[in-house]
């Protein structure tokens, strides 16, 4: 056993992001979360996306797959079905699971599946130099719309939790405590916790900077009730003012492994044939 570490973390590769940008703070708080909860380097898997965020697979040193753009959900979900031991999370940006990825979160809420899906929000594609992305503002000049995005930007956190995921929230890179205990209480809530973290992003997103977030993020409020449904859809139906917090939690609803009969007494893991030689297999197909 290998307990989690900021020194074992560290990878060596060093950040490629911009001056400024939220992915930095991001990165320590997941890290930062990772040593809190004492887990062991071996019992956690981080699937990541593409993107700006995506290339945190760089940047930290784990267990873990770089999936194709938009498929990072789907490929946690395999992994954790595989081994539900595991304390699987997923690192993507607001293109990459609002966007593309989209149907597969859906699927992920409507199953509950146990892991954590940290989105790196930024409100535009970065990676590919800040093109409109889902949670786009109507009216953003960007280089795919030059004219002004049309579109409302999408309700992602609204559509997770009327699809049946039982831990949503939302935190703001700016505010670094903060992320590191709900990314805390995302990993250890046993069912989909979908975090949304607003991340500002200087090189590509001037409207929505480090200023504009200040006006425009609150603290939930003291008697903020996440286990009220409809009060959390309420809340979210103000795309303008963005409450930080716990925004629904549901601590009734079983995750998907534990409706599975046959996962109750074993992972899929434990009960593979142990004589099966998978080199062989695999040598067949590389
Ligand atoms: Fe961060 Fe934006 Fe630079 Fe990407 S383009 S690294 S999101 S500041």
């Amino acid at each position: 056993m290998n307990e989690i570490t900021l020194a074992n973390l560290m990878s060596p590769v060093a950040p490629t992001w911009c001056p400024g940008c939220g992915n930095f703070s991001i990165l320590t708080a997941l890290k930062q979360a990772l040593v809190e909860l004492k887990l062991n380097m071996e019992d956690v898997v981080i699937v990541f996306g593409i993107g700006c965020s995506g290339n945190t697979a760089d940047f930290i040193k784990c267990y873990g797959l770089h999936a194709l753009h938009g498929r990072g959900v789907a490929n946690a979900i395999g992994i954790k079905l595989a081994n539900h031991n595991q304390k699987v999370i997923m690192i993507g940006g607001d293109g990459d699971i609002y966007g593309e990825g989209f149907n597969h979160l859906v699927a992920a809420c409507r199953g509950n599946h146990d892991l954590t899906t940290l989105v790196f929000n930024n409100h535009r594609y970065s990676l590919t130099t800040g093109q409109a992305s889902p949670t786009s503002a109507k009216g953003t000049i960007s280089k795919s719309t030059p004219q002004g995005l049309i579109e409302n930007p999408i309700g992602a956190l609204s559509t997770a939790i009327s699809n049946g995921a039982g831990f949503v929230a939302r935190a703001y890179a700016g505010k670094l405590k903060q992320m590191v205990d709900l990314i805390k209480e995302g990993i250890l809530y046993e069912g989909f916790s979908l975090i949304d973290v607003q991340q500002p992003c200087p090189s590509f997103n001037k409207e929505q900077d480090y200023a504009w977030y200040q006006e425009n993020v609150f603290d939930l409020a003291a008697d903020y009730d996440p286990t009220n449904q409809g009060q959390a859809l309420v809340t979210l139906l103000d795309q303008d003012k963005l409450g930080l917090g716990v925004l629904y939690r549901n601590d009734q609803r079983l995750a998907y492994h534990k409706e599975v009969p046959c996962l109750s007494a074993q992972s899929l893991i434990e009960q593979f044939p142990k004589e099966i030689n998978l080199s062989k297999a695999i040598a067949e197909f590389v």
